[in-house]
Protein backbone atom coordinates (compact mmCIF):
# COMPACT_ATOMS: atom_id res chain seq x y z
CA UNK A 1 0.00 0.00 0.00
CA UNK A 2 1.38 3.43 -0.60
CA UNK A 3 1.97 6.24 1.57
CA UNK A 4 -1.19 8.00 0.21
CA UNK A 5 -3.05 4.90 0.48
CA UNK A 6 -2.13 4.41 4.10
CA UNK A 7 -2.94 7.78 4.78
CA UNK A 8 -6.13 7.88 2.95
CA UNK A 9 -7.14 4.67 5.14
CA UNK A 10 -6.41 6.46 8.54
CA UNK A 11 -8.20 9.87 7.44
CA UNK A 12 -11.25 7.28 6.20
CA UNK A 13 -11.62 5.66 9.78
CA UNK A 14 -10.92 8.99 11.73
CA UNK A 15 -13.69 11.46 9.30
CA UNK A 16 -16.02 8.22 10.07
CA UNK A 17 -15.63 8.45 13.90
CA UNK A 18 -16.42 12.53 13.31
CA UNK A 19 -19.15 11.86 11.67
CA UNK A 20 -20.89 9.72 14.46
CA UNK A 21 -20.21 12.38 16.77
CA UNK A 22 -22.15 14.50 14.55
CA UNK A 23 -19.16 16.46 14.01
CA UNK A 24 -18.76 16.67 10.12
CA UNK A 25 -22.64 16.80 9.15
CA UNK A 26 -23.41 16.66 5.36
CA UNK A 27 -20.14 16.99 3.42
CA UNK A 28 -18.58 19.51 6.01
CA UNK A 29 -15.34 19.53 7.43
CA UNK A 30 -11.91 17.70 6.31
CA UNK A 31 -8.82 16.31 8.37
CA UNK A 32 -5.32 16.15 6.60
CA UNK A 33 -1.89 14.37 7.60
CA UNK A 34 1.64 15.36 6.44
CA UNK A 35 3.58 13.33 4.43
CA UNK A 36 6.23 14.79 3.60
CA UNK A 37 8.25 17.86 5.55
CA UNK A 38 10.35 19.34 2.19
CA UNK A 39 9.17 19.96 0.37
CA UNK A 40 5.70 19.85 2.31
CA UNK A 41 3.16 17.20 1.30
CA UNK A 42 0.24 16.64 3.26
CA UNK A 43 -2.80 14.09 2.54
CA UNK A 44 -6.18 15.72 2.77
CA UNK A 45 -9.57 14.22 2.49
CA UNK A 46 -11.13 15.18 -1.16
CA UNK A 47 -13.82 17.61 -1.74
CA UNK A 48 -17.78 17.13 -1.25
CA UNK A 49 -17.89 13.47 -0.22
CA UNK A 50 -20.18 12.34 2.84
CA UNK A 51 -17.11 11.85 5.64
CA UNK A 52 -19.13 8.87 6.94
CA UNK A 53 -18.48 7.26 4.14
CA UNK A 54 -14.91 8.24 2.79
CA UNK A 55 -12.42 5.00 1.50
CA UNK A 56 -8.86 5.06 1.65
CA UNK A 57 -9.18 6.58 -2.27
CA UNK A 58 -10.88 9.59 -1.02
CA UNK A 59 -7.79 11.28 -0.86
CA UNK A 60 -5.90 13.89 -2.16
CA UNK A 61 -2.17 14.62 -1.82
CA UNK A 62 -1.65 18.32 -1.98
CA UNK A 63 1.36 21.12 -1.48
CA UNK A 64 2.37 23.94 1.24
CA UNK A 65 -0.87 25.91 -0.86
CA UNK A 66 -3.51 23.47 -0.66
CA UNK A 67 -2.78 22.57 -4.77
CA UNK A 68 -3.19 19.33 -5.28
CA UNK A 69 -0.01 17.23 -6.49
CA UNK A 70 -1.04 14.39 -8.26
CA UNK A 71 -5.68 14.44 -8.99
CA UNK A 72 -8.28 14.58 -7.31
CA UNK A 73 -9.67 17.99 -5.84
CA UNK A 74 -8.66 18.16 -2.44
CA UNK A 75 -11.31 20.00 0.17
CA UNK A 76 -11.19 24.23 -0.14
CA UNK A 77 -9.61 24.67 3.02
CA UNK A 78 -6.38 22.40 2.21
CA UNK A 79 -4.40 25.43 2.06
CA UNK A 80 -5.04 26.57 5.67
CA UNK A 81 -4.37 22.94 6.97
CA UNK A 82 -0.98 23.71 5.03
CA UNK A 83 -0.38 26.28 6.83
CA UNK A 84 -0.82 25.10 9.89
CA UNK A 85 1.26 22.11 9.32
CA UNK A 86 4.12 24.37 8.57
CA UNK A 87 3.58 26.46 11.37
CA UNK A 88 3.63 24.48 13.85
CA UNK A 89 5.41 21.27 12.83
CA UNK A 90 1.99 19.11 13.50
CA UNK A 91 1.68 15.50 11.78
CA UNK A 92 -2.03 15.86 11.42
CA UNK A 93 -5.14 18.45 11.23
CA UNK A 94 -8.24 17.99 11.89
CA UNK A 95 -11.15 20.60 11.03
CA UNK A 96 -14.91 19.63 12.16
CA UNK A 97 -18.18 21.33 12.27
CA UNK A 98 -18.79 21.44 16.13
CA UNK A 99 -21.17 23.92 17.29
CA UNK A 100 -19.55 24.60 20.34
CA UNK A 101 -16.49 26.13 18.92
CA UNK A 102 -18.96 27.98 16.57
CA UNK A 103 -21.04 28.90 19.88
CA UNK A 104 -18.20 29.93 21.99
CA UNK A 105 -16.57 32.48 19.47
CA UNK A 106 -20.12 33.86 18.92
CA UNK A 107 -19.76 34.76 22.63
CA UNK A 108 -15.67 35.35 22.80
CA UNK A 109 -15.40 37.04 19.22
CA UNK A 110 -11.41 38.23 20.46
CA UNK A 111 -11.06 34.55 21.73
CA UNK A 112 -12.32 32.15 24.13
CA UNK A 113 -10.56 31.78 27.84
CA UNK A 114 -10.33 28.35 29.43
CA UNK A 115 -9.10 27.89 33.13
CA UNK A 116 -8.87 25.69 36.46
CA UNK A 117 -10.68 22.55 34.17
CA UNK A 118 -9.29 19.38 34.87
CA UNK A 119 -10.10 18.47 30.93
CA UNK A 120 -7.50 20.93 30.48
CA UNK A 121 -4.80 18.26 31.00
CA UNK A 122 -6.32 16.57 27.86
CA UNK A 123 -5.32 19.39 25.37
CA UNK A 124 -2.20 19.59 26.51
CA UNK A 125 -2.22 22.26 29.23
CA UNK A 126 -2.29 22.80 33.47
CA UNK A 127 -5.57 21.76 34.83
CA UNK A 128 -4.86 25.17 37.09
CA UNK A 129 -3.83 28.22 37.29
CA UNK A 130 -2.88 28.32 33.52
CA UNK A 131 -5.22 30.85 31.49
CA UNK A 132 -5.64 28.61 27.90
CA UNK A 133 -6.96 31.15 25.11
CA UNK A 134 -8.45 29.59 22.20
CA UNK A 135 -7.97 32.10 19.44
CA UNK A 136 -10.70 33.17 17.04
CA UNK A 137 -10.47 34.24 13.46
CA UNK A 138 -12.99 35.70 10.87
CA UNK A 139 -14.42 33.26 8.36
CA UNK A 140 -13.64 33.79 5.06
CA UNK A 141 -13.01 32.19 1.66
CA UNK A 142 -9.70 33.27 0.95
CA UNK A 143 -7.36 30.61 2.68
CA UNK A 144 -4.21 32.55 2.38
CA UNK A 145 -6.07 35.56 4.48
CA UNK A 146 -7.46 33.11 7.20
CA UNK A 147 -3.67 31.82 7.24
CA UNK A 148 -2.37 35.05 7.92
CA UNK A 149 -4.47 35.69 10.36
CA UNK A 150 -3.83 32.38 11.76
CA UNK A 151 -0.40 33.22 11.56
CA UNK A 152 -0.73 36.30 14.06
CA UNK A 153 -2.67 34.47 16.55
CA UNK A 154 -0.30 31.16 16.87
CA UNK A 155 0.99 30.51 20.05
CA UNK A 156 3.06 26.69 19.96
CA UNK A 157 1.32 25.91 23.61
CA UNK A 158 -2.54 26.56 21.81
CA UNK A 159 -3.34 23.94 19.22
CA UNK A 160 -6.14 24.70 18.41
CA UNK A 161 -7.90 27.64 15.92
CA UNK A 162 -11.80 28.42 15.87
CA UNK A 163 -13.07 30.06 12.46
CA UNK A 164 -15.95 32.49 13.53
CA UNK A 165 -19.38 31.08 12.49
CA UNK A 166 -17.76 28.45 10.89
CA UNK A 167 -15.71 25.65 12.51
CA UNK A 168 -12.37 24.56 14.51
CA UNK A 169 -9.20 23.52 13.75
CA UNK A 170 -6.69 20.91 16.38
CA UNK A 171 -4.03 19.52 15.53
CA UNK A 172 -1.31 17.24 17.23
CA UNK A 173 1.52 14.63 16.30
CA UNK A 174 -0.50 12.31 14.70
CA UNK A 175 -4.33 12.04 13.98
CA UNK A 176 -4.88 10.26 17.55
CA UNK A 177 -3.62 13.23 19.45
CA UNK A 178 -5.17 15.82 17.17
CA UNK A 179 -8.36 13.83 18.14
CA UNK A 180 -8.14 13.61 21.83
CA UNK A 181 -7.14 17.28 21.86
CA UNK A 182 -10.65 17.92 19.83
CA UNK A 183 -12.83 15.88 22.18
CA UNK A 184 -11.48 17.24 25.38
CA UNK A 185 -11.60 21.16 23.98
CA UNK A 186 -15.07 20.22 22.51
CA UNK A 187 -16.30 19.41 25.72
CA UNK A 188 -14.46 22.21 27.68
CA UNK A 189 -16.42 25.01 25.31
CA UNK A 190 -19.63 23.19 26.30
CA UNK A 191 -18.87 23.04 29.71
CA UNK A 192 -17.91 26.95 29.33
CA UNK A 193 -20.72 27.60 27.00
CA UNK A 194 -23.08 26.20 29.66
CA UNK A 195 -21.98 27.86 33.01
CA UNK A 196 -22.29 31.12 31.22
CA UNK A 197 -25.75 30.41 29.81
CA UNK A 198 -26.98 28.93 33.15
CA UNK A 199 -25.60 32.57 34.64
CA UNK A 200 -23.37 30.50 37.48
ZN1 LIG B 1 -15.02 24.08 7.26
Amino acid sequence: MTALAEAGRALAAEAARYAGMGWMRGTSGNLSVVLDRDPLRLAVTASGLDKGELTETDVVEVDAEGGAVSGGVPSAEAGLHARIAAISGAGAVVHVHALAPVLAAQRWPGGVPLRDLEMLKGFGRAAHDDLVTVPVIDNGQDMRVLGEAFQRGYRADTPALIVARHGIYVWGADLREARHRLECLEWLLRFTLGTILDGS
